[in-house]
């Protein structure tokens, strides 16, 4: 099930059927391929947009604020939630920041 911003006060969740194809190649190094999406990242639970909008609440306030505004928009999301997706995130900077200074 995929996690979407919620419509007209309900929470949405989605249910994605996605298709896999196999490589007969035995020199092939993808064994399977699966269907992407520009919507939603791989390995993801949460579309983009949703976690868009998480982001920016994360971002904007301390955890605890940040649980009652996703219940106030119907994101049933925990404080603890919010602090491992900071980590998360800054993570993903930390990591970025140093591709740019290995490349330069
Ligand atoms: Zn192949």
């Amino acid at each position: 099930m995929i996690q979407d911003l919620p419509i007209a006060d309900r929470p949405v969740r989605l249910l994605l059927i996605s298709r896999k194809w196999f490589c007969d190649d035995p020199s092939c190094s993808l064994k399977v391929f699966t269907e992407r999406y520009d919507w939603l990242a791989p390995h993801s639970r949460r579309t983009l947009r949703a976690e868009h909008i998480l982001r920016q609440i994360a971002f904007s306030t301390s955890c605890l604020a940040a649980e009652k505004i996703a219940q106030a928009i119907h994101l049933l999301l925990l404080k603890s939630f919010f602090l491992r997706f900071l980590m998360k995130s800054i993570a993903k900077i930390r990591l970025n920041l140093q591709k740019i200074a290995i490349f330069y």
